[in-house]
């Protein structure tokens, strides 16, 4: 097997395409699926030297795999990351960064604007672990600031977030963060590497949800921990004793995704804007959310944290819930689904599929309301997109 490339004068595109690969003896230009659970050995000395670490090399795919190695160079090179931890899914990145960072006792701040599943890990299951979490508000540092503890480790943010869009600034909350000893972690899911890298912002570590843009077909479920070495080694401890790691398949099929992620971010961001700027002009909307709109509150950040406003459109309808089902079901192009980041457009009603489970007054309180739809806009014509609202928007 070949040296893995990683060129410091590549550009991004070129990484997305060329970064990490590795070649075996037989030549092959598509790099090769290793489906494989174990390697094996040359001589019983050779085991002992892997096992006892004084040889590097695979042992077993829970601790690495050639597929998965690939990937996670090819997105740390993206990133601007020196480290990559691959794992099962996005959940199981976030919980490998906490297991690894986190002790009984440690304090996190966490964005309240994250995903639903997130708060239910950190103000849920964690919880019952001794970890706890003080949720704040995503675009308030006052908020943050006044939540920190003697015992916080960690800051957590999603930007922008989801399902309206609201964007904080990285470099202010880390170094707020690292004035109190703490790290910032920057779930990247909603901009991938080819709109935002946290880390040259100042974050300390990024998590990924591989499931969404970095697949961006919706096929495979995955994640990433990203960031400097000898932070992340003890992630990548817990990864290898407590088994949530990528699968060589999953691996394949994401380091293939990243090949046409900067061109594929692009065209989303493009044709979201487009359907953003489409939108606003409708009299059945009350108010659009979208990070590339002169109206979204912090447009003038976005334009300095992003290279665009990503796929991501949120909206309300004056009319209520009743008209967001309304609009939802005279669809007929795009998919029905909350999931996201898949060349395929998906509609989806907030209030009463992801976050359905938060009580009424707090859905108000995070400004989810009953006539909010969500869309993640996907890779087909706009126009088509648009006349597929059209119809429900008109009736
Ligand atoms: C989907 C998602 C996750 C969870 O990822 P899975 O791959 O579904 O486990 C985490 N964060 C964000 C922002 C997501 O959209």
């Amino acid at each position: 097997m070949s040296d893995h490339k990683i060129n410091e004068q590549w550009h991004f595109d070129t990484n997305a395409v060329r970064a990490g690969s590795l070649h075996t003896e037989f030549g092959e230009n598509s790099e090769a699926m290793f489906l494989t659970s174990s390697f094996v050995f040359e001589s019983a000395a050779q085991a002992a030297a892997r096992f006892g670490g004084q040889e590097p090399g695979n042992i077993y795919a829970r601790f690495t795999n050639p597929s998965v190695t690939m990937f996670q160079d090819r997105l740390a090179a993206l990133e601007g990351a020196e480290f990559c931890v691959a794992t099962s899914s996005g959940m199981s990145a976030i919980l490998a960064c906490v297991m690894g960072l986190c002790s009984a006792g440690d304090h996190i701040v966490a964005s309240r604007s994250v995903f639903g599943t997130t708060v239910q890990l950190f103000g849920n299951i964690l919880k019952r672990w001794g970890l706890e979490t003080t949720f704040v508000s995503l675009t308030d540092p006052a908020e943050w600031e006044a939540a920190i503890k003697p015992n916080t480790k960690l800051f957590f943010v999603e930007t922008p977030s989801n399902p309206l869009t609201e964007i904080c600034d990285i470099s202010l909350l880390a170094d707020l963060a690292h004035r109190h000893n703490a790290k910032l972690v920057v779930d990247n899911c909603f901009c991938s590497p080819a709109l935002q890298q946290p880390i040259h912002l100042g974050a300390d570590i990024v998590v990924h949800s591989a499931t969404k843009y970095i697949d961006g077909q919706g096929r495979c479920l995955g994640g990433a921990v990203l960031g400097k070495k000898d932070v992340l080694e003890p992630v990548y401890g817990f990864l290898r004793t407590a088994g949530p790691s990528m699968s060589a398949f999953n691996a394949w099929v994401f380091l293939k995704g990243l090949e046409t992620l900067p061109l594929r971010m692009e065209a989303h961001s493009r044709n979201a804007l487009t359907l953003a700027q489409w939108l606003e002009a409708q009299p059945q909307v009350a108010r659009v959310y979208y990070p590339g709109l002169p109206s979204h509150p912090q447009h003038d950040l976005a334009k300095k944290q992003q290279k665009a406003g990503g796929g991501i459109v949120a909206f309300d309808l004056k009319g209520g819930k009743h008209a967001a089902w309304k609009l939802i079901d005279a669809t007929q192009l795009l998919s029905i689904t909350a999931n996201l980041g898949d060349a395929k457009t998906t509609i989806t009603h907030p209030a009463t599929t992801t976050h359905s489970r938060v009580t009424a007054e707090a859905r108000a309180a995070a400004g989810i309301g009953d006539g909010l739809v969500r869309i993640a806009v996907g890779l087909e014509n706009v126009e088509d997109i648009q006349r597929d609202l059209e119809r429900g928007l008109r009736s």
